[in-house]
């Protein structure tokens, strides 16, 4: 916080500012790394999927990779083209918007996935849409798929060998094409920074943020305005219920939302490249809904609180620092750990009221779920993340 108790934006290292600039990362660029350190980070796994192998068709945007095939199980259900460039418009869309969002992303002061430790190996952020009933049937509701491994595919030739993190978008789900210009692109890509930041992998916490984190792009005040206005737990059983133990952890995003919409009087506005303010997708519509993106700082806070929280627990559990089991990601255990980083991220705003101090005077306490609570996500051992 500076002197006036506005929060500043991140000061950007170069590097920083480099991968700001939406160009491609390149990981040797990346200062004192020492060869120790390079091997204590996660490796790049050799996969021979072949669902991906299957995508034979790709495109590029500002270091972004698309795979995508308009053949065969995984083929798009629409291969709309209005700018007749030969690029199915969801294909395209899907990529200016995650550039788009991912600079916004980075000018705010959030860490780049590829400059985060965890993915050090990683080369690029691609996309693949895949048909999810055929590459994942116990999740073939989902839109979106976000993947917290770095890959490389050697068996495919236009993916060049380059290891990658990625997020997968289904591709034969109707109404997707509406959603990856809308809100899913922001969803899938800003789970990728929570994992750059983060092993902790509670579901109140991965998707209540991300559905926070839906608007940046998005028009805040056009939807659902009761959104930013339900209180704040008061008391630890209200802490349990509606946040630790709700069963839909999407359904959190009142508790995100209402914290960025208390700390958004002491936040400066967003900061949206110009060269970003006139995108528009193939059909003509803007990328860009609005200029309000509340309670970002206080996003980035915790999510650095977390950063050396999940230090610390790794420390005190003897687990290296990336090697946690799924198990343990998930561990409710880890619960009262991640609330804290959230009350001192807002303790450090000094906001006044009844609401803030009953929320900041919980003790957060270990929770369990009860029997067929919390299962509405399936937990994929190895996989990313759905919504
Ligand atoms: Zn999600």
């Amino acid at each position: 916080m500076s002197a006036n108790g506005v929060v500043a934006p991140a000061i950007q290292l170069p590097w920083k500012q480099f991968f700001a600039g939406g160009t491609i990362a390149c990981a040797a660029c990346v200062p004192s790394v020492s060869a120790q350190e390079l091997k204590d980070f996660p490796a790049c796994r050799t996969s021979k999927n072949q669902h991906r192998l299957e995508l034979e068709q790709k495109y590029e945007f500002n270091g972004i990779r698309v795979f995508y095939t308009q053949t065969g199980p995984h083929a798009l259900y629409t291969v709309a083209d209005l700018n007749r460039n030969g690029v199915p418009d969801m294909v395209e869309d899907a990529a200016l918007h995650l550039d788009t969002v991912r600079q916004i992303f980075n000018r705010n002061g959030f860490r780049d996935p590829l400059d985060s430790p965890r993915f050090r190996h990683a080369e690029s952020i691609d996309i693949d849409f895949l048909n999810f009933d055929v590459y994942s049937p116990e999740i073939t509701d989902k839109r979106g798929l976000s993947f917290s491994g770095v890959i490389r595919y050697p068996g495919s030739r236009i993916r060049a060998d380059k290891c990658a993190i990625s997020m997968a978008i289904n591709s034969s789900l109707k109404g997707n094409h509406e959603r990856v210009k809308d809100y899913l692109i922001p969803h899938e890509l800003f789970h990728l920074y929570q994992y750059g930041y983060t092993m902790f992998r509670a579901s109140w916490f991965l998707e209540g943020m991300a559905k926070w984190a839906e608007w940046v792009t998005l028009a805040e005040n056009d939807r659902n305005p009761t959104l930013w206005s339900t209180p704040l737990p008061a008391s630890a059983q209200e802490l349990n219920e509606r946040v630790f133990l709700n069963p839909n952890p999407y359904d959190v995003r009142h508790f995100w939302n209402r914290l960025a919409e208390l700390a958004k009087k002491k936040e400066f506005p967003m900061i949206v490249p110009p060269e970003l303010r006139n995108r528009r997708f193939a059909d003509g519509t803007p990328v860009i809904r609005d200029n309000i993106w509340r309670g970002r700082a206080l996003m980035l806070k915790i999510l650095e609180g977390l950063d050396a929280e999940d230090d610390a627990a790794a420390q005190e559990n003897k687990i290296q620092p990336y090697a946690w089991a799924n198990e343990e990601q998930r561990n409710t255990a880890h619960n009262p750990r991640l609330m804290k980083v959230v009350q001192r991220a807002l303790a450090s705003y000094g906001i006044a009221g009844a609401e803030v101090r009953q929320f900041l005077a919980i003790d957060p306490v270990p929770s369990t779920p009860r029997e067929g609570e919390n299962r509405l996500i399936p937990s994929i051992p190895g996989r990313g993340h759905e919504r």
